[in-house]
């Protein structure tokens, strides 16, 4: 049985700036990592491989620089990696992302049964977390969200239980295969690939499927089958008490003013 795990390549938070002007993000120059949610997802997608003999398959839909993201996760361990990549999927809003990744994974399903999908919870650019749940939708999958535990998966009674972390509670859900879960980062550490993995990994072969390989309608895609619209960016502005004065723009000052007010409360002593 495979599992399936979505993989995001995002522009690293640590160096991206907002253009004054637009209000929109500068991407140029910024280099790009794994979706930080989406390495655990990849680590329980191994977990899972290791104590059930699973087989991992990794999917990303990107430019082609993503296969680099792909390429470490088979350094991680993953058996097989697909790059979903081709200029009409590019401006995809999250409709159309699931459908090619549902695309993707119906026709994976086609030469191994698919157990589970695995998905971040979320991105650290678009943030949506619409993905995982629509992907779910499109292919009828049980949509276990929020998930910081795979407590069992019986792959015989086809049943998954999870452990799904909400506000102040969990929640035990027990679900038919194939499931789509999606993980928060609760769930594991991440484990570093060996320079022995990565050296193997460098000669591994990346599998691209490009829309001649997927045959998904054109007006169903990309910009055109993105009906979202960015009316406007901008920064929210937190209320002084939450932020510390201007804490977030000044650390030093908020620092003091946090001292001041724990001293102020006896909390703190000097
Ligand atoms: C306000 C806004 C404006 C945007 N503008 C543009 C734009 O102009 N052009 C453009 O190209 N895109 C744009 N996007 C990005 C695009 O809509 C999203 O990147 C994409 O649809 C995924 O949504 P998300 O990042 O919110 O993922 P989420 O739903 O937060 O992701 C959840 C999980 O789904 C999986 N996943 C998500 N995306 C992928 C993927 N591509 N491949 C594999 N797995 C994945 C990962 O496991 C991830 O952890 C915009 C997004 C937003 C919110």
């Amino acid at each position: 049985m495979l599992i399936v795990v979505c993989i995001k390549e995002v522009p690293d938070a640590a160096y991206i700036n907002i253009d004054p002007a637009t209000g929109t993000l500068i991407r140029e120059g910024v280099p790009s990592i794994i979706n930080p949610f989406d390495n655990h997802a990849l680590e329980e997608s191994l977990r899972l491989k290791e104590k059930h003999g699973f087989r991992v398959a990794a999917i990303s839909m990107g430019p082609t620089s993503a296969g680099e993201t792909l390429r470490n996760a088979l350094a991680m361990g993953v058996d097989e990696v697909v790059l979903l990549s081709d200029p009409v999927f590019s401006g995809s809003d999250t409709l159309a992302t699931t459908k090619v990744l549902a695309e993707a994974i119906k026709r994976l399903a086609e030469k191994e049964e698919v157990a589970i999908v695995i998905c971040g919870k979320q991105t650290i650019d678009g943030a949506t977390a619409q993905v995982g749940p629509g992907i779910a939708t499109r292919l009828k999958y049980s949509q276990l969200t929020l998930v910081d535990q795979i407590q069992n998966v019986d792959d015989q009674a086809g049943k998954v239980r999870v452990r799904r972390m909400l506000e102040g509670r969990y929640e035990i859900v027990e679900a038919t295969l194939p499931a789509l879960i999606t993980v928060v980062p609760q769930i594991n550490t991440p484990r570093e690939p060996t320079v022995r993995m990565q050296m193997m990994a460098e000669d591994a072969e990346v599998t691209l499927w490009d829309n001649e390989v997927m045959k998904l309608p054109k007006e169903s895609i990309g910009v055109k089958g993105s009906p979202t619209r960015v009316r406007k960016i901008f920064s929210q502005i937190m209320p002084e008490s939450e932020i510390l004065g201007d804490g977030i723009y000044d650390p030093e000052g908020a620092a003091h003013l946090l001292i001041d007010t724990l001293t102020e409360e006896d909390i703190l002593s000097l």
